[in-house]
């Protein structure tokens, strides 16, 4: 079990008292976390890291996934696509079937609690369904929220105007709301077994596994299979590569039990891949971190050419691990990729193929640019950083007013 003070060696021991201080502020409350997922994607990936370290801290902090069939998923799935810009008509009955299910679920899920936090659209409505009293709920949104469809968002804004507060993940996605707006960029857990140093016994034995020599550079990307990851622009952009480089594509991806369009997206990218023995397709299962690690470590370039993107973990994961990333110019990928310093940004197939070649014809800028984003990662995206901004969110939400906090015994001023 990995503890706070396992983090001492990489964020110092400064920072790790500064997290104990805010926490005593919060000390014996009680938050729930909601989503709709225990495995697949960056939300579950967070609050498995997340959830574990504030009850070390002292918060009681417990995590609840909401249960629905087939049919409510297909329906949050597509609210998931509109509300990142695709053009999707809903039926009253899919709205209604959103809203019951939500409901069903506010019978046997008990949030009585200082604070609830509610994780993306999925579960946003059961603010309705629950006493209005001394719970603080807060709307935690993921996604890329730059241009929704404003018909849906209307909708669901009824049901935020219910909130207390917002968290988004970059400027960009934030609204008109009656209530207070937080910015908490994600982040990774750099002890985890996702990102934790592997030997190279680890990092031979996944590649035996997957059948993948070493013979020639390899080109990942690490994504739930998932159109607006664009795993198809991925597999031209390699081609438009290989014309003048021999090189590898390696597609890996699982499918969240939240998603059910995971096996069609994964059925057209076979289908474009044509058995090429250069592409490899992984289908991960839900417990693949080592697997995931071992291949974005030996990746010469890592690539997450999303159309759409809330944050991007992966592009973290892989920054973490000294890699050049090329990720496409969207959502929180922006704030993580500054071109020709922490990676490089595209917009198009082209694009992506141009610096893939930059890249692979410079293996010295390959190795700055991964250095550079390995340090910018290590400021600014690591699990203990989004540990503080949530302390410092519960103490704010839970004291009005005052936005200044004081933490130990100088009351000094912890930062704005
Ligand atoms: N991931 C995983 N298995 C997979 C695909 C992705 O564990 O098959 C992980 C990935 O390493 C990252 C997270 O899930 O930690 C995906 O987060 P991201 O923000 O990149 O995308 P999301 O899936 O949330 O849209």
């Amino acid at each position: 079990m990995i503890s706070l003070e396992d983090y001492q060696s990489i964020i110092g021991k400064r920072n790790i008292k500064q997290i104990k201080s805010l926490a005593r502020l919060y000390r014996g409350k009680k938050i729930i976390m909601v989503n709709s997922t225990k495995d697949g994607g960056g939300v579950a990936e967070m609050l498995h890291r997340l959830v574990p370290l504030l009850n070390e801290l002292g918060i009681n902090c417990r995590w609840e996934v909401i249960n629905g069939n087939n049919g409510f998923f297909n329906i949050t799935k597509n609210i998931h696509n509109a509300l990142q810009g695709k053009r999707i008509k809903f039926s009253n009955e899919d709205l209604e079937k959103f809203i019951r299910v939500n409901k069903e679920n506010a019978k046997s899920i008990n949030l009585d609690a200082d604070m609830v936090i509610i994780h993306d659209p999925q579960p946003l409505p059961l603010v309705d369904f629950y006493p209005k009293n001394k719970t603080k709920w807060v709307w935690r949104c993921h996604i890329d929220m730059s241009r929704p469809d404003l018909s849906l968002w209307k909708f669901l804004r009824k049901y935020l105007m219910e909130y207390n507060a917002s968290i988004f993940s970059i400027a960009k996605f934030s609204k008109i709301l009656p209530h207070p707006q937080y910015l908490i960029a994600p982040s990774i857990d750099p002890l985890s077994g996702k990102n934790r140093e592997l030997s190279s016994k680890e990092i031979e034995g996944v590649l035996k596994t997957f059948n993948i020599v070493r013979d020639k550079p390899i080109i990942l990307q690490v994504s739930r299979f998932d159109s607006f990851k664009d795993p198809i622009g991925v597999i031209k952009a390699f081609r438009i590569v290989r014309k003048e480089i021999n090189c590898r594509l390696i597609l890996a991806g699982g499918l969240a039990s939240d998603d059910p369009e995971g096996e069609m997206v994964l059925e057209e990218v076979k289908k474009e891949a044509r058995g090429d023995p250069d592409i490899h397709i992984l289908l991960l299962e839900s417990k693949s971190d080592i697997k995931i690690n071992a291949l974005q470590r030996v990746a010469d370039v890592v690539l997450q050419k999303s159309l759409k993107e809330g944050f991007g973990l992966t592009v973290t994961e892989a920054m973490w691990k000294e890699k050049p990333v090329i990720g496409g110019e969207v959502g929180g990928i922006t704030i993580q990729l500054h071109n020709h310093r922490t990676g490089f940004l595209v917009n198009s197939i082209e694009g992506a193929a141009y610096r893939i070649r930059y890249l692979l014809n410079r293996p010295s800028v390959s190795y700055k640019i991964g250095n550079q984003a390995k340090k910018f990662v290590s400021q600014n995206f690591l699990i203990t950083r989004h540990l503080r901004d949530y302390l410092a969110l519960f103490y704010i939400l839970g004291n009005p007013g005052k936005d200044i906090i004081y933490i130990g015994k100088s009351k000094k001023n912890f930062g704005s």
